[in-house]
């Protein structure tokens, strides 16, 4: 199938989150299943992983219609990174380069405010990438939306696109998080070039705002979000973010599928960006990335001290206000915390000042580094992940396959991903609890500690346990080939013969 994604995320180019990992990592495995998958994107400044220079830029420019008028704009083309001796070829992948609109520190805007142009700016991203399509000549069988950034591409097949060429393309809708919908003034959607009647309940308005998430779902023509149980959830009011009803009058059409994650990034046997390496059936390495992450961190160099890490957004969806009480009581025990992660000032300045007040428990780092999350992940013993809502989440899978043990709550992909402890049978990948509370935090995580303390070979059975699971996308690339296949048939009206 020739499958267009459009994402405003792609590993490693430019991330913020688990959508830029999915993009980063999926096309490669449905290349790998002999799918033409490309990838469009925008050209961001300021991001160290993306090089512009490395990029070609291709002859001539982009037209891209828009409310306002034509916008120029021109294209760069790299290629996904794929491992040595890899056998399908890496995935293409387009990068807009607007200046006006891209090049920028931040992707959405900065740490407290959005931009006050992003519908131009996402806009422009859809239209742009199914420009692109006509310019290269390349009509896709299938366009993979992601995130409310992308959710207009799906609306632009069904209305400015009838007629030509691409109108005949089946769309996909992937919600990595619905509390994220793209929400702007109605009375701006002459910007994307789409007239009033599209502002209806059915259709792009929500409450009196235009939001691009719903238009997306209702336009596209299947949908699917990042695990089984958060496509459950997403149906109920609590989790729904106020589109459960759109999304239980399409729940025939919404698939749960899992993430899986990028081998070629992600494995302690061939890190390059860890320690030592270390595998299943040989741990040392992960005992030498312990006491490395412990020099780092400036905490005392321990074998016999369980390491307990935090990588990700300091936010409220992630629980952060309950891990921050929590560990008030917590650094007194002897255990030590290292934590990774950028997000409300608030908890980045508390847990600064208790990490000053506990120098040899506690350190924080404040910032966004993929390569710290790799020497985090594969140093310490436990990780903290009690989140209230969480779609998929990537970071529990890593932490299984480095050996480290997830604590965390009971919701969506968490659910979905990590085996309680079971200390009956001996068996689990992680500790989970159900209600997230101070206290019961604090009593999970000192039921992990007393694991790693006081049953070590429990410990050692469910890390190698944990090891063994097997995360890669090659997994799930079959169930997104299933729901292209199923999409491009309810488009045609005919059956699909590849
Ligand atoms: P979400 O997308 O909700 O933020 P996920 O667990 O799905 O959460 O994905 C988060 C991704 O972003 C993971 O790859 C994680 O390692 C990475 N990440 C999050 N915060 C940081 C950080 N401060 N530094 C480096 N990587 C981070």
């Amino acid at each position: 199938m020739k499958l267009l994604f459009v994402s405003s995320e792609c590993a490693p180019f430019a991330k913020t989150g688990g959508l830029g990992d999915v993009v980063g990592a999926l096309p490669k495995a449905l290349a790998r299943r002999g799918h033409d998958v490309r990838i469009v994107m925008p050209l961001y400044g300021g991001q160290p992983s993306l090089r512009w220079d490395e990029l070609r830029r291709l002859d001539g420019t982009l037209t891209v219609p828009l409310g306002f008028g034509p916008v120029r704009c021109a294209i760069r083309a790299g290629n996904l990174r794929v491992a040595g001796g890899a056998t399908a070829p890496a995935p293409r992948i387009y990068f807009l380069e607007h200046h006006g609109y891209f090049d920028r520190p931040f992707l959405y805007g900065s740490p407290t405010d959005a931009f006050g142009d992003n519908l131009d700016r996402f806009a422009f991203l859809a239209r742009g990438a199914l420009t692109l399509c006509y310019a290269l000549n390349w009509i896709p069988d299938v366009v993979n939306a992601h995130d409310w950034q992308a959710a207009l591409a799906s609306v632009y097949l069904n209305t400015v696109e009838w007629s030509h060429p691409l109108h005949g393309a089946a769309s996909v809708l992937t919600v990595h998080n619905l509390a994220f919908q793209g929400e702007f003034d109605p009375r701006q959607l002459w910007r994307a070039g789409l007239g009033t009647e599209h502002l209806h309940g059915r259709g792009l308005e929500h409450f009196g705002a235009l939001n691009l998430l719903k238009g997306g779902l209702f336009h596209a023509t299947l949908l699917s979000t990042v695990s089984p149980g958060y496509a459950r959830e997403i149906q109920q009011g609590e989790h729904g973010c106020g589109l459960d009803s759109v999304l239980r009058e399409r729940a025939a059409d919404l698939r749960g599928i899992l993430n899986g994650i990028d081998d070629d990034e992600w494995d302690p046997a061939r890190d390059p960006l860890i320690a030592q390496r270390f595998s299943r059936d040989d741990l040392a390495g992960k005992a030498a990335c312990k006491a490395a992450l412990q020099r780092e961190a400036g905490l005392p160099v321990r074998a016999d001290v369980p390491l307990v890490a935090w990588v990700g957004r300091f936010a409220y969806q992630k629980g952060i206000d309950v891990v921050a009480h929590a560990l008030m009581g917590l650094v007194h025990d002897d255990a030590q915390y290292v934590f990774l992660g950028t997000g409300d000032p608030k908890a980045e300045q508390w847990l600064a000042e208790l990490a000053a007040r506990h120098p040899q428990r506690l350190r924080v780092f404040a910032g966004f580094d993929p390569a710290q999350a790799h020497r985090i992940e594969a140093g310490a013993d436990l990780f903290l992940m009690p989140s209230r809502f969480e779609p998929c989440g990537l970071n529990q899978m890593y932490s299984q396959r480095y050996g480290t043990l997830p604590i965390v709550r009971r919701t969506g992909g968490l659910a979905d991903t990590v085996r309680n402890c079971d200390e009956r049978t001996g068996s689990g990948t992680g500790f989970v609890l159900d209600d997230l509370t101070p206290s019961s935090l604090y009593d999970t995580v000192r039921w992990a500690l007393a694991t790693w303390r006081e049953r070590p070979s429990l410990f050692a059975a469910m890390r190698r346990e944990a090891m063994s699971l097997d995360w890669s996308w090659s997994r799930f690339a079959g169930d997104y080939e299933q729901l292209y296949i199923d999409a491009w048939e309810r488009r045609r009206g005919q059956r699909w013969r590849g």
